[in-house]
């Protein structure tokens, strides 16, 4: 496996691998925002992606790029929940068996999908045991291939063609506002954003509860924490990649962070006045943006919806707490 540090001409390869195989998601205003913000908004609705998020990009990616022998043999992975699913819809357009190691604690809605889609299920305690631990052994025990979340270059690549499709549609922007776990995201957008918008300040922005990629920009090394408690189930990752880190730290603007209730506020404003379902996750781009507020004032600004996978029994009780 190579372990080079993807740049913008492996997002446009990906881009023509997913071709015809994810969706090109729309990107939707709200007037309601941009009189808020004082800004034009322009949101890319990865929530819209096939299996409900941006992830399908970078797994569908990496298993269109591994060997003959790789696809038969099969893939492993961990994930809480929407890599997962990724992996297993991937796996299965492209005829790969797939292993998903998952927390016992996932919500049961990823948990189900993944299954749905073909992928063999195996659960772990993820305050007690080490997932990569588990991917590991199992990879090298069953000759399998082991396709991570997020530190893997054609995962990043992949996870790059959002962002290239929403500049390619608004244009030029003057800020982008990420949502970060591992960074496979924002690296990846990173890499469409310093290419087709050199200009646009570019955030990361992470649950208040696990701000370790805040602390690794702004101290220049990988920061590790415990597993965050927060409703931002897709960024409760506990430190950046080998990959991932030299690229944000080398062009992103700055990492923000974002409080579960505001997260809330934001999911309650998709739905009601957008008519959309965000996942916790998802809303930590609008949260970030509305904290910002002045320093917006008539700017074009991006927001990246990374997905709507939320079980509608917990969208109810997070929106009624
Ligand atoms: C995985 C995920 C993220 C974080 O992506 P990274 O590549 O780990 O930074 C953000 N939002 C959603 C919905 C996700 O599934």
């Amino acid at each position: 496996m190579t372990q080079d540090i993807p740049t913008y001409a492996d997002v446009a390869a990906a881009a023509d691998r997913i071709k015809g195989h994810a969706h090109h998601t729309p990107v939707l205003t709200s007037r309601t925002i941009d009189a808020e913000l004082g800004a034009s908004v322009f949101f890319k609705c990865e929530n819209l992606q096939r299996m409900g998020a941006f992830k399908f990009r970078g797994a569908f990616n990496a298993l269109s790029c591994l060997s003959e022998a790789q696809k038969q043999a099969g893939v492993v992975t961990f994930s809480s929940g929407n890599h997962a699913q990724a992996i297993a819809l991937s796996a299965r357009i492209l005829g790969v068996p797939a292993t998903i190691i998952m927390p016992l604690d996932a919500p049961a809605a990823k948990v189900a999908a993944t299954k749905g889609y073909g992928g063999n299920v195996i659960t772990y305690d993820r305050y007690t045991e080490d997932r990569e631990a588990i991917g590991t052994r199992l990879a090298e025990d069953n000759g399998l291939t082991l396709i991570p979340p997020y530190d893997h270059p054609h995962v990043i690549a992949g996870q790059g063609t959002a962002v290239k499709e929403l500049i390619e549609e608004t244009g030029p922007l003057d800020a982008l506002f990420v949502p970060l776990g591992g960074g496979g995201l924002l690296s990846g957008s990173l890499l469409s954003a310093r290419e087709l918008s050199p200009e646009c300040a570019v955030y990361g922005v992470e649950p208040e509860a696990g701000n370790d990629g805040q602390r690794s920009f702004r101290t220049g090394t990988i920061v590790h924490i415990e597993t965050p408690k927060t409703i931002a189930d897709g960024a409760q990752t506990q430190h950046l990649g080998q990959l991932t880190f030299p690229i944000i730290q080398h062009a992103a603007t700055d990492i923000l962070t974002a409080s579960d209730p505001d997260l809330v506020d934001a999911m309650r404003f998709f739905a009601s006045r957008m008519k959309i379902i965000v996942e916790p996750t998802g809303c930590l781009g609008l949260a970030a943006a509305r904290m910002m507020n002045t320093e917006l004032k008539s700017k074009r600004i991006g927001v990246l919806l990374s997905g709507g996978n939320v079980d509608m029994e917990r969208f109810c009780t997070l929106l009624s707490a």
